[in-house]
C-alpha cells in the first residue's frame, strides 16, 4: 500500500547525513565529553562544533546555546529558570509572567506549575487566526512583569506569532522575552538579536535529528536557576553526561536546514498551498489559522459535520498519516486547547485535520491526498446526524 507521511509537524525522519555523522560518536568517539583525556576531548570537540552549528541557526553567538533533552526541557528550563531565579524579588514586586492561549503544553504547563506556586500568570487571548494582538501584550504589562512567553509559530495551526512587534514591546519595558520557536526553527529566518529574544527553545527532531535532543538559548549574562541539579554541566544549567551522539545529530541537521534554506522552504510552501486550494475545493471546508502568517509546511483544515478521528482512521486506511490534535497530544479525545481559543466550537474543533509537510513530501504524494480527502469526508457526513443535505 502507499505510504504517505504527513506529520512532519509531528516528528520528522533521522536525515541519512545527519545519521552518518552522529555514528562514530556510539562507540568509536564514546569519550565523556567532561573528561580530559583524548577520548573525552574528541566528544568535547565534537559538541563545541555542534554549539556552534546550533547558535548559526539562530544568529546567536555559539556559548549563548546550552543543549538539553528537548523543546519540553528547554521552556521548562526558561521559564522556572527565570522565575526561581527572580524568587527573590517576588512579594509584590517581579511576579508576574505574560503568555499566551494557545502555547504547546511544554511552555503551558510550567506557567500553571509556577501558579500554584504563587506567581501570577496572564495567558493573552488570541483572534480568529491565532494571533496575539501585541497592544494586549503592552496592556497586560505591570510592573510586577519579569517574564514574557509566547511561541514563535503554533504547533496546530501554524500560524506565526508578530515576534518583532512583540520583542519591542518587551525590550521598551525590560522584560524578559522567552519563545517556544520549536517549529519555527529552519522555517522562519530567525535573529534573536534583531527580534529582541532572551531565550529560545528548540527541538531536533521537528528538522530531521534525533529525538531526546534540544538546545536554550540564553542571552550572554542572563542568569537562570537549574531546575536539575547535579554534575555542573553547562554552565551548572543543565547537569548530565552530554549526549554527544545526539548532540551532533541536531548540529548536523541545523547545518543542513541552514544552506538549504530558500530551497527547502520555498518548496514546502509551493506544495502546502497546493493542497490547501485542492482541499478547500471541498464543500464546506475551511482553513483553521492564518492564510498568510503561517509555516511553510502546516495545512489545517476544517470540515463541517464530520470527526476529525475517523477522518484521521480513514485516512490511515490508505495510508495517509495525519494528525488531529496538538503533535504531542493526538490521543487525547478532548477539543483541543488552541482550537477552541481561536473560537471555534468543540465539534468544529474536532472536525479539523492537520497536515504537516517536509522536505521529503513530494507533489505526486500532494496529489494522492487530494483526491482520498474528499471521498472520506464525503462517506462519513453520509454518516453524520450533522449533515443534514
Ligand atoms: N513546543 C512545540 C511548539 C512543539 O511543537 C513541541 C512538540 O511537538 C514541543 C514544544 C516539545 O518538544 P519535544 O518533543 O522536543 O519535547
Amino acid at each position: 500500500m502507499k505510504k504517505v507521511y504527513l506529520d512532519y509537524g509531528s516528528t520528522t525522519p533521522v536525515d541519512k547525513e545527519v545519521l552518518e555523522e552522529m555514528m562514530p560518536y556510539f562507540s568509536k568517539h564514546y569519550g565523556n565529553a567532561s573528561s580530559i583525556h583524548s577520548f573525552g576531548r574528541d566528544a568535547f570537540d565534537a559538541i563545541e562544533n555542534a554549539r556552534e552549528q546550533v547558535a548559526s541557526v539562530i544568529k546567536s553567538r555559539y556559548e549563548e546555546i546550552i543543549f538539553t533533552s528537548g523543546g519540553t526541557e528547554s521552556d521548562n528550563l526558561a521559564i522556572k529558570g527565570v522565575a526561581y531565579k527572580n524568587k527573590d524579588k517576588r512579594g509584590t514586586k517581579g511576579n508576574h509572567i505574560i503568555t499566551c492561549a494557545i502555547e504547546h503544553p511544554g511552555a503551558l504547563e510550567p506557567c500553571k506549575h509556577l501558579e500554584k506556586q504563587g506567581f501570577n500568570v496572564k495567558y493573552l487571548p488570541v483572534d480568529k487566526y491565532g494571533l496575539v494582538n501585541p497592544d494586549d501584550l503592552e496592556e497586560a504589562i505591570s510592573e510586577n512583569t519579569f517574564l514574557v512567553t509566547i511561541m514563535f509559530a503554533n504547533n496546530e495551526i501554524g500560524t506565526v506569532e508578530p515576534m518583532q512587534d512583540l520583542g519591542k514591546i518587551t525590550k521598551k519595558h525590560n522584560i524578559l522575552f522567552h519563545t517556544d520557536a520549536v517549529q519555527a526553527v529552519t522555517k522562519e529566518p530567525i535573529d534573536v538579536k534583531k527580534l529582541n529574544i532572551d531565550l529560545l527553545s528548540l527541538s531536533s527532531h521537528k528538522i530531521y535529528g534525533p529525538k531526546g535532543i534540544g538546545a536554550l538559548y540564553i542571552r550572554r549574562g542572563l542568569k537562570l536557576e537549574p531546575i536539575a541539579h547535579g554534575g555542573g554541566h553547562e554552565k551548572g544549567l543543565r547537569s548530565s553526561t552530554y549526549n554527544t551522539p545526539g548532540i551532533v545529530g541536531l548540529g548536523k541537521a541545523c547545518e543542513i536546514a541552514q544552506k538549504r534554506y530558500e530551497k527547502d522552504t520555498s518548496y514546502m510552501k509551493f506544495l502546502r498551498d497546493l493542497l490547501i486550494k485542492n482541499l478547500l475545493e471541498i464543500e464546506e471546508s475551511y482553513l483553521n489559522g492564518h492564510p498568510e502568517k503561517r509555516l511553510v509546511n502546516n495545512a489545517h483544515l476544517r470540515f463541517s459535520a464530520i470527526e476529525g478521528e475517523s477522518l484521521n482512521l480513514m485516512l490511515d486506511d490508505k495510508g495517509i498519516a495525519a494528525a488531529t490534535g496538538s503533535a504531542c497530544s493526538s490521543k487525547k479525545l478532548q477539543a483541543s486547547h488552541v482550537l477552541l481559543s481561536i473560537g471555534l466550537k468543540p465539534e468544529e474543533a474536532h472536525g479539523s485535520l492537520r497536515l504537516t509537510l517536509g522536505k521529503y513530501t513530494t507533489k505526486e504524494e500532494i496529489e494522492y491526498v487530494s483526491e482520498v480527502v474528499p471521498g472520506i469526508v464525503k462517506n462519513l457526513r453520509k454518516m453524520s446526524p450533522l449533515w443534514n443535505r
